[in-house]
Order: C-alpha cells, then sequence, then structure tokens
C-alpha cells in the first residue's frame, strides 16, 4: 500500500515544479508536506528533519543522528533518497547550506516549517531570498492519485461507521462533553490513530460552526450537530457532519432541514471537471439564499482535504480554478439560525463525469432517544 500511497517519483515532481516556480530549492520540515513528498510521518522535534530538493541535483532528506533508524523504516528508506544524519555537536542549517548548489538565489520553505527554522536558513543562506513552498506543492498535492482517493474512501468508511453508533450516545441529560468523549474513542476504535476534531453542538450551540464541546445538557426536542473526523495510519484524513435530534425537533428545524439538504445534495451534484469551485459554492448558496436563508449561510460550502483536514481547493466564491478529476473536498452548507442549526457535510471526490462521496450515511435528521 505505502508505495503505492507514496510513490518514487515524487522528490522528481517536486523538483520540476521548484525549477518551474524559478526556485533554487525547496526545503521541508516534518508536517504534511514532508509525508506526502517521502512518506515519513516524521516527529516535529527542534532538531532539524529536512528533506532538501534541490531544483538540480538529487534531493536528500538531512535527519538528526537519532532519528536514522526511523527514516530508514519509513517509505522515506526506500525511495533511493540520500539519507545524511547530523551529529549533536554539527550544525545542519550550515550542513544544507554547503551541500546546496552555489548561486542558489531563492529557496521555498515549506509553510508550516517553525520560524525560528526559517530563520536560522535565513542566516546560513545570507544571499538566498526565502518565498513559501505552499505554490510548489499544491498542484500536486490538489489532485489526488488513485492510491489517495482510496485512502480517503478508507477514512469515510471509517467515520461513518462512528456515525453509526452516534445515536447510541446521544441521550436527554448527557452532556455535550460526555457524547464527546465517547465518540472521540469511537474514532480511534473504528481505525483512525488520531481525533482531529469533535463538535457536538447541541441546541443554541449548534447555531455556531465550530462551537467546543461543553458541559451543556442536552435536552428533549434538541438538535444536536455532530461533526467529526480523524486522520488514518495512511495519513488521509476524514470530516462528515450529520445531524440528531432527541425526539421531535421545532417545526422551523424540520422546514430549513429539508432545504439544507436540498442545498448539500445540488452542491454535490454540480462537481464536475471543468466546473469552478465558485460555482459549486453558489450551487448551495443560491438554494439557501432563495428560502430567505442567505444570512444564516456564513462560510464558504467547503475545503480540501488529503493528508490535511483543511487543504485546497476551498469551495468559495472567488476561488475560479475549475475542478479536475481527483481533487477531494467537503461540500457542507449549514443554517443556522438560532436557537439551533445544521450542517451536512460529505467528502466529495471530483470524477471523470461528476463527483463521488466517500461518506454514505444517510444525510436526513436521525431522530434518538
Ligand atoms: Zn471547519
Ligand atoms: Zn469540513
Ligand atoms: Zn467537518
Amino acid at each position: 500500500m505505502t508505495t503505492e500511497l507514496y510513490p518514487r517519483e515524487r522528490p522528481g515532481l517536486v523538483r520540476d515544479a521548484a525549477a518551474r516556480a524559478g526556485l533554487g530549492a525547496v526545503l521541508l520540515t516534518p508536517g504534511p508536506d514532508l509525508r506526502y513528498v517521502t512518506g515519513y510521518d516524521a516527529k516535529e522535534l527542534e532538531r532539524l528533519t529536512c528533506l532538501v530538493v534541490p531544483a538540480e541535483g538529487e534531493a536528500f532528506l538531512v535527519v538528526p543522528r537519532l532519528e536514522l533508524p526511523a527514516a530508514q523504516e519509513s517509505p522515506a528508506g526506500s525511495l533511493g533518497l540520500e539519507l545524511v544524519p547530523w551529529d549533536e555537536t554539527d550544525d545542519p542549517y550550515e550542513l544544507v547550506a554547503r551541500r546546496l548548489p552555489r548561486g542558489v538565489r531563492t529557496v521555498g520553505v515549506g509553510d508550516r516549517m517553525w520560524a525560528v527554522m526559517a530563520l536560522r536558513f535565513r542566516a546560513a543562506m545570507p544571499d538566498a531570498g526565502q518565498v513559501a513552498a505552499g505554490g510548489v506543492l499544491r498542484g500536486l498535492r490538489m489532485r489526488k492519485s488513485a492510491a489517495e482517493v482510496a485512502a480517503l474512501r478508507e477514512a469515510g468508511a471509517a467515520i461513518d461507521r462512528v456515525h453509526r453508533r452516534v445515536p447510541d450516545l446521544i441521550k436527554a441529560g448527557r452532556t455535550e462533553r460526555e457524547v464527546a468523549r465517547d465518540v472521540a474513542e469511537a474514532i480511534l476504535a473504528e481505525g483512525h490513530t488520531r481525533v482531529d476534531f469533535v463538535i457536538v453542538g447541541s441546541g443554541p450551540n449548534g447555531a455556531s460552526p465550530h462551537a467546543e464541546p461543553s458541559d451543556r445538557v442536552i435536552r428533549p426536542g434538541e438538535p444536536v450537530v455532530v461533526d467529526i473526523g480523524g486522520t488514518m495510519p495512511s495519513g488521509y484524513c476524514s470530516d462528515s457532519t450529520r445531524n440528531y435530534c432527541v425526539g421531535e425537533p421545532p417545526a422551523e428545524y424540520r422546514e430549513y432541514y429539508a432545504v439544507l439538504e436540498e442545498a448539500q445534495r445540488a452542491s454535490s451534484a454540480a462537481v464536475r471537471p471543468g466546473v469552478t469551485p465558485e460555482a459549486v459554492d453558489a450551487a448551495a448558496r443560491d438554494l439557501i439564499a432563495a428560502a430567505g436563508h442567505g444570512e444564516h449561510f456564513f462560510h464558504r460550502t467547503g475545503h480540501g482535504i488529503g493528508l490535511e483536514s483543511h487543504e485546497d481547493p476551498y469551495i468559495v466564491a472567488g476561488n475560479r480554478e475549475p475542478l479536475e478529476p481527483g481533487m477531494a473536498f467537503s461540500i457542507e452548507p449549514g443554517i443556522y439560525p438560532g436557537p439551533h442549526g445544521a450542517r451536512i457535510e460529505d467528502i466529495v471526490v471530483c470524477t471523470e463525469d461528476g463527483h463521488e462521496s466517500v461518506n454514505h450515511t444517510g444525510r436526513g435528521l436521525v431522530i434518538v432517544g
């Protein structure tokens, strides 16, 4: 699985993209970009680990001597990449600077590189300007391979299994925090290695899209927004939102929930190659606005997902970069009029002629208790 998910040609693709962007080299410290290029899920430490991809010449991975075994055992160990260990008394920044070809004018530093590391690189290479490397990586990471889409499907199936357990966890009298704790446990039990977020927004808290689980007690007749996600052993993320209610919800909730279901469906149906993210956003937004809830839908329709739970492409007005097969993102319109709210979220992949959802649990309101 790993070789397919993290293929050998990635460092070469980054090198080509760096050259096209006019960068002398790209420097990637631990994080999603490094994992994407090498498969190495490196620890974020104060000691420097850095993949160096020169625009001309071979890429190499600088690692603290004590991390060498971990790097060798990771998929990075079988990429044919030179591993360059450094000892405690070495200056790894100088080491990188010395090994780079002469006359490098600009280096791309990973978007998530710690500022202290970027500054050390600046001091070691005073003649080289620095730019964010994200622009070089995004074109690659945005277009998912078949193996990456399969990893997202696996993540989708895992979070679907968690949502199927949620009706047993939500009961009148329990607090959001109690439910969230059980949901987090289920996220791990269903195959994730990490819980990324658990939103359990009951009643008025459901009208706040990023509400933190609180000690609020869930009461009968209250809708509950459950938005959950985690990271799989593959490194790929899940993210899905469903809505639950203890008994029958208020009548006005039923009304706007029907609009929301229609908007989520329309937005997903708009996905196909050549369509802009802006148009996909509008497909949901126009329906919601026509029903009089325009001001109650105040966030973008979606975000890309992969090795990060929020990445390019963003499904938002102003993004006119046409969709292509392999792009993966959430479709998650919401309506938040208060004193309750709702959001329906699937992860979809743009296919040759439309979309594929990786989430398959019912999108309707689930009555519990
Ligand atoms: Zn969000
Ligand atoms: Zn999301
Ligand atoms: Zn979500």
